[in-house]
C-alpha cells in the first residue's frame, strides 16, 4: 500500500535533490553505529559538514535557507533510516530554534553555526519534581553574582544532556521573574545523572549547584524567559517528528503484512485497519505542512500547533498499539530485547509511543489549551 512523504516531490526539484543528498550520508556506516550506541554526533557532524543538518535557517548561520517544509526531509530521512533523531529535535528544533528567533545578534553568530555543522549540542532544561505541565511554579533560582547569575536547583527528565554542550534552561530571576537562561553543561556546579527508563534514549536529572552563566548567555532580555517559552513550546508540537515516526512504524507493519500477504485475505479487519490509519496518516501529513506553512510565515499560532501535537501523538500511539495487538498472531516479535531498536523499530515503537503524549506537554494540556483558546475566542465549542 503506497504512503507518502510529507510532500511527494517530483525529480529533478530542489527537494528532492536535498533528499538524494541526505539519504547519500545516511547510508554510511556512521548511521550503523549510531543506531548501536544512541550516539548520534558522527552523523549529525556528516550532515553538518554538507550543510543539511539544520537546512531551514539563513546561510550565515551554516543553514540554505530552505523552508520549514523543504527541511523535514531531514527529519524523514533520520527516521526512515532509524537514526537516533532526538539529539536533532533538542538542538536544531528547540534550542537552535528558540536563539534564531528570540536571541541577540551576537549570541545567534556564537552558538548557530556550531549547532548547524554538528560540532556542538543542545538539550532542554524545564521540567523539574515539582514542575511539568505547569512550569511556571518552577523553583530554580538564578542568583545575581556580578554581571552574571549562579543558578540553583534540580531539573528532571532532560534527554541527551551529557551529550549537549549547552542547555536552555528556566530559573526564577532575583525579581522573581522566569529568565532564559543557556547554560554550559561542562564546567563546575553540574551533575548529570541517568534516570532509569524504559525508552531507548534514557532521562537524566541535572542538579544545577551554583553553575555561572555569564550575562551573554541569557536568551532574550532577563524576565521575558516565559514569553519565549511559550514560542518555543510551539516549535516542539509541529507533530512533524511524532508524524514521521508513525510513518515510519506505519511502513514497518505494512511491509510485514504484505511479506506474510497469503495468511490474510482481502477485506480481512488488518487490511481495513491498514487503510483506516493510511487514511489518518494522510490528514496528519497535510496538518503537519500546514503547521510548518505558518512557521515559516511565522503565523504559527498555540492552537494549531496544539492541534497538531495532539493529533500526530494520538495516532502514532495507535499505530504502535495496533502493532502489539498483531505481534499476538503475526509473529512480528515484538518486546524481544535482542531485537531492540536496532534491527526493529516497532519494538521500540511499543516503548516510546507512551512518551509521545507526555514529552512537550501532555495530551490533556493539549487539549485543554484548544479548549482554553476555542472559548476565550468565543468560538462556538460542539460536544
Ligand atoms: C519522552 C519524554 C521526553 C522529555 N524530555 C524532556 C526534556 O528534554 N526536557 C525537559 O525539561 N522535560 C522533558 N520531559 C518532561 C515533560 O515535559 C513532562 O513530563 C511533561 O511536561 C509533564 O509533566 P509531569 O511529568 O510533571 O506531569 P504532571 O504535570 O504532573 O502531569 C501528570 C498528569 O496530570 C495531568 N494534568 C496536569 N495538569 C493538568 C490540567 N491542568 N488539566 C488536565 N490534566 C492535567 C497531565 O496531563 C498528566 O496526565 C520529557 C518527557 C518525556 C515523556
Amino acid at each position: 500500500m503506497p504512503c507518502t512523504e510529507l510532500y511527494q516531490e517530483p525529480p529533478s526539484t530542489p527537494m528532492r535533490a536535498l533528499r538524494d543528498e541526505i539519504r547519500d550520508i545516511l547510508r554510511s556506516a556512521l548511521v550503523a553505529e549510531a543506531r548501536r550506541t544512541r550516539d548520534p554526533r558522527a552523523v549529525h557532524r556528516a550532515l553538518g559538514a554538507a550543510g543539511v543538518l539544520a537546512p531551514q535557517w539563513p546561510e550565515q548561520y551554516g543553514g540554505r535557507g530552505v523552508s520549514q517544509v523543504a527541511a523535514a526531509v531531514l527529519v524523514e530521512e533520520l527516521a526512515a533510516h532509524d537514526v537516533p533523531d532526538l539529539l536533532h529535535t533538542l538542538t536544531v528544533q528547540i534550542v537552535g530554534s528558540t536563539l534564531l528567533h528570540c536571541a541577540d545578534e551576537r549570541m545567534k553568530a556564537r552558538y548557530l553555526p556550531s549547532f548547524a555543522d554538528g560540532t556542538a549540542f543542545g538539550c532542554v532544561l524545564f521540567s523539574e519534581p515539582q514542575a511539568g505541565s505547569d512550569l511556571g511554579v518552577l523553583s530554580t533560582r538564578a542568583v545575581r553574582d556580578g554581571a552574571g547569575h549562579r543558578l540553583y536547583g534540580t531539573k528532571v527528565h532532560s534527554l541527551f544532556a551529557p551529550l549537549a554542550d549547552r542547555g536552555l534552561c528556566l530559573a526564577r530571576d532575583d525579581n522573581d521573574a522566569l529568565t532564559l537562561f543557556l547554560v554550559p553543561l561542562r564546567g563546575e556546579g553540574i551533575t548529570i545523572r541517568p534516570v532509569p527508563g524504559i525508552t531507548d534514549d534514557a532521562f537524566h536529572e541535572i542538579v544545577l549547584d551554583g553553575v555561572y552563566v555569564s550575562a551573554d548567555d541569557i536568551v532574550g532580555e532577563p524576565g521575558q524567559g516565559w514569553a519565549i517559552v511559550v514560542k518555543t513550546l510551539a516549535f516542539e508540537r509541529t507533530g512533524l517528528d511524532y508524524y514521521v515516526k508513525a510513518l515510519r512504524w506505519y511502513r514497518a507493519i505494512a511491509d510485514h503484512l504484505e511479506s506474510h500477504g497469503d495468511r490474510l485475505a482481502p477485506g480481512q479487519h488488518d487490511h481495513i485497519e491498514l487503510a483506516r490509519l493510511h487514511t489518518r496518516l494522510l490528514a496528519a501529513g497535510t496538518l503537519v505542512r500546514r503547521v510548518l506553512t505558518r512557521l515559516d510565515r511565522d503565523e504559527l499560532g498555540e492552537e494549531e500547533a496544539a492541534a497538531a501535537k495532539w493529533y500526530t501523538t494520538e495516532l502514532a500511539a495507535e499505530v504502535a498499539w495496533w502493532a502489539a495487538e498483531l505481534d499476538g498472531d503475526q509473529n512480528m516479535t515484538l518486546g524481544d530485547p535482542s531485537l531492540s531498536q536496532v534491527s526493529h523499530p516497532l519494538d521500540a515503537a511499543l516503548r516510546e509511543a507512551p512518551g509521545m503524549r507526555i514529552s512537550g506537554g501532555t495530551a490533556e494540556m493539549m487539549l485543554e489549551t484548544l479548549a482554553r483558546l476555542r472559548l476565550d475566542s468565543g468560538a462556538e465549542v460542539r460536544p
